[in-house]
């Protein structure tokens, strides 16, 4: 038996439109950030009545939190297929997560990544390579690969999106670990536009880091993950330095040996991390009927986006390439902006406009525009909100196409 779909609450909220009144919220900006799923606004509301200090509160209340939040990184292990004695750290986000990353490689590392990465993963890097957009996911495995193999000696990383934020493409990260594996480098793996929509194991991977944020992932924001290998976060300096990371202070610092606490000083986003557990048991749960509902609004939004002559679809790789349910598009005759502004203010649509946090890779996908729309899709979008949006831009392309003649 199928799990029904995971429900996000705030859905229908509604938002005015221009000439008054309000309609029902279409909120098409999930890649930007999720709803709240229910069974996480459930986790939360159940841990508010009692939460209290954790790991160093003897009280009982601390001891019940201190469990919950250990239990919540053993689920968010289990949710990547984390290997037992891999670390599973807390950070704030995923931007947080690769700079600590970068934090905690060893001096010298070469990082190899693509021209085609969110900031969060093509910026924070002291030494990098920075290769073109490949013309497909087999040039990208080949191009990884001469790049690792000519990188100078000492330690090399692969940085990779698993899915474009800007295209829903999916990487072939199974093969790009392979090729790192081969030419003795690790892989870390940005997961933030997967895992919200499919499941990832990086065992069976042989991916060595990933990471991602609770906020793509139905949960409220400021909590987010890197999990993977501990012997680079076990040797470096904690990524912030004060209690908790310090096993014991006098003239000089003992640092704490667990990679976990290491890097987690501070009183921690307990709650976050509560949250972002519960997210994934719910998603590991519905999986199926998580990627069926999303398949099926993906399929109907391209086939009808392909309908408008005027509505020109952003992709790196063939029509047919596997990808989540991200899709942006450029309209012609319209500045982004202006058709975004429009779908919130006539129709109740959230989408996002700009570069997504992806300059470079915007810029090589679009000849001339500087921007483009992109629509997010998940589990709080329905059929009515992807056929308003088709609705929609027919009528924006009515009105150029009017405009013209
Ligand atoms: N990587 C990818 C692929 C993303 O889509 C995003 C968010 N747009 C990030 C990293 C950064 O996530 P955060 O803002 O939560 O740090």
């Amino acid at each position: 038996v199928r799990c029904p779909v995971p429900r996000v609450i705030g859905e229908d909220v509604p938002v005015p439109v221009r000439g008054g009144g309000h309609v029902p919220y279409a909120n098409l900006d999930h890649a930007a950030s999720a709803p709240c799923l229910e069974a996480v606004h459930e986790a939360v509301t159940r841990a508010l009545p009692y939460y209290s200090s954790v790991h160093r509160g003897a009280g009982h209340l601390s001891q019940l939190t201190t469990e919950a939040y250990e239990e919540a990184r053993e689920t968010v292990r289990s949710f990547v297929g984390a290997w037992r004695r891999s670390a599973v750290v807390f950070t704030r986000n995923t931007t947080d997560a690769m700079n600590l990353l970068a934090h905690v490689a060893p001096a010298g590392t070469t990082v190899v990544v693509f021209e085609t990465e969110h900031h969060a993963s093509l910026l924070p890097w002291r030494r990098s390579v920075r290769l073109p957009a490949p013309a497909s996911a087999a040039e990208a495995v080949a191009a990884a690969d001469r790049a690792l193999r000519e990188c100078p000696i000492g330690p090399r990383l692969l940085v990779v999106t698993a899915a474009s934020n800007v295209t829903g493409e999916l990487w072939p990260v199974e093969e790009l670990a392979r090729v790192a594996r081969r030419n003795g480098a690790r892989i870390a793996v940005d997961a933030a536009q997967l895992v919200p929509h499919r499941p990832i194991d990086i065992t069976a991977l042989g991916v060595d880091y990933v990471a991602f944020s609770g906020h793509k992932l139905y949960a409220p924001f400021g909590a987010g993950v890197l999990a993977g290998r501990a012997d680079w976060l076990r040797a470096a300096d904690p990524y912030l330095k004060g209690g908790g990371a310090s096993a014991s202070v006098g003239r000089t610092t003992r640092w704490t040996a667990a990679p976990e606490q290491r890097h987690e000083a501070g009183s921690p986003n307990v709650l976050g991390a509560l949250a972002l557990a519960a997210a994934c048991e719910a998603l590991s749960d519905a999986r199926d009927t998580v990627a069926a509902h999303e398949e099926a609004l993906l399929r109907r939004l391209r086939s009808g986006l392909a309908e408008l002559p005027s509505v020109r679809e952003l992709r790196l790789w063939g029509d047919d390439a596997p990808r989540v349910g991200i899709v942006s598009f450029t309209v012609d005759g319209w500045n982004a902006g202006d058709v975004a502004r429009t779908l919130s203010e006539e129709y109740g649509i959230g989408v996002r406009d700009g570069r997504f946090c992806a300059h470079p890779f915007v810029r090589h996908l679009l000849d001339g525009n500087d921007s483009a729309v992109r629509a997010g899709l998940g589990l709080g979008t329905s059929e009515e909100h992807v056929d308003r949006l088709l609705h929609a831009l027919a009528e924006l392309t009515c009105t150029v196409a009017r405009a013209a003649g």
